[in-house]
């Protein structure tokens, strides 16, 4: 076992999260939704991608941030708890970053991304896993935090409490 299957984050239950990512575990159909835009593809027409390969992408989470998590910007009103808001997006990312299935992403999305489509389509076009799906290292996570905070500052123009810190 390498420590890229070994590592956890923490918060590994956070079933509350779960609706963020269409939980679609067994990609043994090749109909399925976009990982990213939830809209329905045929999988060998889309790719197959690791958890990292996504969630260190700031490209991922400026989608995120413009279409399925628009709303969580203003969550709370101006009332927001500062305090819960930085837990409530800590544990979104935690969430996202501990995907431990393939994520399928169709031909639209897998614009955003930099990643070897090759390679990506074949895994899709086979239907099995890529190398390294799974849990991510901790080094990742760090990375997936800052592309999160950056594009966070990019979308809202607005400075997040440091998120590596709560991973
Ligand atoms: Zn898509």
């Amino acid at each position: 076992m390498t420590n890229l299957i070994n590592y956890a984050f923490p918060y590994n239950h956070m079933g509350f999260f779960d609706l963020f990512k269409s939980s679609s575990p067994a990609k043994t159909s090749t109909s399925c939704e976009c990982d990213i835009c939830s809209k329905k593809m045929t999988l060998s027409d889309g790719y197959l991608l690791t958890t990292k390969d996504v969630v260190v992408q700031k490209a991922y989470w400026e989608y995120a941030f413009t279409h399925q998590w628009g709303y969580v910007h203003d969550l709370g009103g101006t009332n927001a708890d500062p305090e819960m808001k930085t837990r409530f997006l800590a544990n979104l990312l935690i969430n996202q970053i501990n995907q431990n299935t393939p994520w399928s992403i169709c031909e639209t999305c897998s614009n955003f991304f930099t990643f070897d489509k090759k390679t990506a389509k074949k895994y899709a076009q086979k239907n099995i896993s890529p190398p390294n799906t799974g849990y991510i290292t901790r080094a990742e996570g760090i990375q997936a935090a800052v592309a999160f905070m950056d594009a966070w500052k990019k979308v809202y123009n607005e400075e997040l409490p440091d998120l590596r810190k709560e991973l």
